[in-house]
């Protein structure tokens, strides 16, 4: 097994090995890497399979999961085990999703608003932290292919938005692939680093990262000072990009064309040639100035490069809008950004190119292919962790995650690995008991999910949280990390103003050899971990649940007939009987079975007292 080795002080990995760089997208991903010799960034084309991995997940009914092109074929022919788009869903718990819920062509478990969301597959459960654990194993195998080399460290990309737990979900997710992953880098900042802005030190600069891919827009104002990014403002829209010009144009042949309009519904066939007709099409005016094709050998269809500009200017007119924005809110004026960049496949669109360096008063960089160029900033963000850049200096990072326990033993992370310091975090708990008054905060140090697995640097009690039902009081946790290493832990109900702190330092007593052990064996234990920590996620939402429904029969059971009590009795039974068997899909089976049976019991017994308030008033 290869030996990680790290210098404290700099967190520089000090061994010549390959350390990738990962575009984890919606639509698409990409892996790169720095080539030894030349020192240029490449991204891996295994196989001549292209450099474009579709973010697509396939399920046979035997056999092994299918990732990338092979597996968007399913996409049409078997949806319902086909799962795309799971980026979406990082982090993410069903109340989130909001009204997009109906955008996704598999099942998504609404088990309660508050947890993760998982979705179904057959008889089986999988978190979106597992699906993209096999996007990133396929990433990484072609990795292996290409470089004919193991590679057990990466650097992954994730949107300037993401919030704390949509991160630690792509971290999750590569601890699952086998990947060690060395820090989690904004996308705009991978941009920048693609094109060499901000890996001089002394360099200060303000960037505007213009990203429209397929499916989703970002822009984000960085500004670059002494080597460190800071995100300044980000807007976008989750819900726009290349596909929605396709079905532009896609409707504006089909109202063209009489034959078209009247068999496209019927034909799914049809439909997906024109789908992918419309994006030849599309593609095709980026260099050309006319379209001209067929559809099925019989239809016609042509496109005039004026026409698709006329049709797809409200989109652009969007993203600009959304430019505008992001620009008030970093409080600045487009004169006062002194470099943009075209991220995405879709900024290779003439108008979007010329509307964007419009907006902001000059040529945007879009020498790089736009689909590659986070991936290859990823890399080079790898190759200077990896300290092989000896002209970067390297700022002091922590080289454990630091965290806290929670429901059932598992570790929360709030300041993860490779963390620049000083820093400081935190995150919002809350009771699990009706009239909890105390809370035990217990801080943790490692890699693991369990937190019997890691090391204990401190435990507190938080006294004197006001008596309030379970889930209303609001406990922040902040760890603030200084310069000199020390972790400050404060705890704070912010109702009562409760407060309570404790100071440790976590490196105290830890040989490097230790840490270089505790890294590895979050690695070669990374499998185990998440399924003991699905597991016991299961279990809490079970257990949460079974208490829900039985205080609520006991206060509510005259608004239900006798069949739904008895029903819901036999269905709280075998959800009692799932527990003991420690198997996540049979528990989360079982609370699926209940969550559906009873969710609409809510509405009606809610409908029912807003009558009885009703009828209750009265008026002279
Ligand atoms: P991404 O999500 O960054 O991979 O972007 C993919 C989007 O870029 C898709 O909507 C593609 O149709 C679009 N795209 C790729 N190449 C071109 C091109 N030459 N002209 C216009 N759009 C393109």
């Amino acid at each position: 097994m290869a030996k990680v080795a790290i210098n404290l002080s700099t967190g520089a990995l000090q061994q010549e090995e390959v350390i990738v760089g990962i575009d984890l997208g919606t639509t698409n991903s990409l892996v790169a890497y720095i080539h030894p010799e030349d020192k240029n960034a490449i991204a891996i084309n295994d196989q001549g399979r292209g450099t474009i991995v579709p973010s697509v997940v396939h399920f046979p009914k035997n056999g092994e999961a299918i990732v990338g092109t092979d597996a968007k074929e399913y996409l049409i022919t078997d949806p319902a085990n086909t799962i795309y788009s799971v980026k979406r869903l990082l982090g993410k718990s069903y109340g989130d999703l909001g009204e997009h819920k109906d955008y996704f062509g598999y099942k998504i478990i609404d088990d309660d608003s508050e947890g993760l969301v998982k979705i179904r597959v057959g008889d089986t459960f999988y978190s979106p932290i597992e699906l993209s654990a096999e996007i990133l194993k396929e990433l990484r195998e072609r990795a292996e292919h290409s470089l004919k080399t193991p590679v057990n460290r990466a650097v992954i990309t994730v949107p300037a938005y993401f919030n704390d737990s949509q991160r630690q979900a792509t971290r999750d997710a590569g601890k699952l692939a086998g990947l060690e992953v060395l820090r989690i880098v904004n996308e705009p900042t991978a941009a920048a680093l693609a094109y060499g802005i901000g890996i001089d030190p002394t360099e200060e600069k303000t960037i505007a990262v213009y990203d429209l891919g397929g499916g989703t827009f970002d822009i984000s104002i960085l500004s670059i000072h002494q080597g460190i990014f800071e995100v300044l403002s980000t807007h976008g829209n989750t819900y726009l990009g290349g596909d929605d010009m396709d079905r532009a144009i896609i409707n504006h042949w089909i109202q063209e064309n009489q034959l078209l309009a009247d068999t496209v519904n019927e034909d799914k066939h049809l439909s997906q040639e024109l789908r992918l007709k419309a994006e030849e099409a599309k593609k095709a005016l980026s260099s050309q100035q006319v379209y001209i094709g067929n559809i099925s050998d019989k239809i016609n269809c042509h496109l005039e490069r004026h026409t698709f500009e006329t049709m797809i200017a409200p989109i652009v007119a969007q993203t600009i809008e959304s430019c505008r924005q992001a620009m008030t809110d970093a409080n600045l004026q487009p004169e006062q950004i002194d470099a943009v960049i075209m991220v995405g496949g879709s900024t290779r669109v003439p108008l979007v190119y010329d509307t964007v360096s419009d907006f902001f008063g000059k040529p945007a960089n879009n020498a790089l292919n736009p689909d590659e160029v986070v991936a290859l900033g990823a890399a080079i963000q790898a190759d200077i962790l990896a300290g092989n850049r000896k002209d970067i200096l390297l700022l002091d990072v922590t080289p454990l995650t630091l965290g806290i326990e929670t429901m059932g033993g598992l570790m929360d992370s709030i300041i993860p690995r490779n963390s620049k310091i000083p820093t400081k975090a935190g995150r919002q708990y809350t009771t699990s008991v009706d009239g909890q008054v105390n809370m035990k905060i217990s801080v943790y140090q490692g890699e693991r999910d369990l937190v019997k697995e890691n090391r204990k640097l401190a435990e507190f009690d938080l006294k004197g949280i006001p008596a309030m039902p379970a889930g209303f009081p609001k406990v922040d946790v902040n760890f603030i990390l200084n310069a000199d290493g020390i972790l400050k832990v404060e705890a704070v109900e912010l109702r009562s103003g409760t407060r309570q702190e404790v100071e440790v330092k976590p490196q105290y007593g830890l040989t490097d050899e230790q840490v270089e052990q505790m890294l590895m064996d979050s690695i070669t234990h990374a499998r185990e971990d998440v399924s003991a920590r699905m597991v016991i996620e299961a279990r809490t939402t079970a257990e949460q649940l079974l208490y829900q429904v039985e205080r609520f029969l006991e206060k509510n059971g005259e608004h239900l007939t006798e069949e739904e009590i008895t029903l819901t009795r036999t269905n709280l039974q075998n959800l009692r009987d799932a527990l003991p068997t420690n198997d996540k899909d049979t528990i989360l089976r079982a609370v699926d079975t209940l969550e559906e049976q009873t969710s609409p019991f809510a509405e009606r017994v809610m409908q029912i007292s807003i009558k009885q308030a009703m009828a209750g008033k009265k008026i002279e």
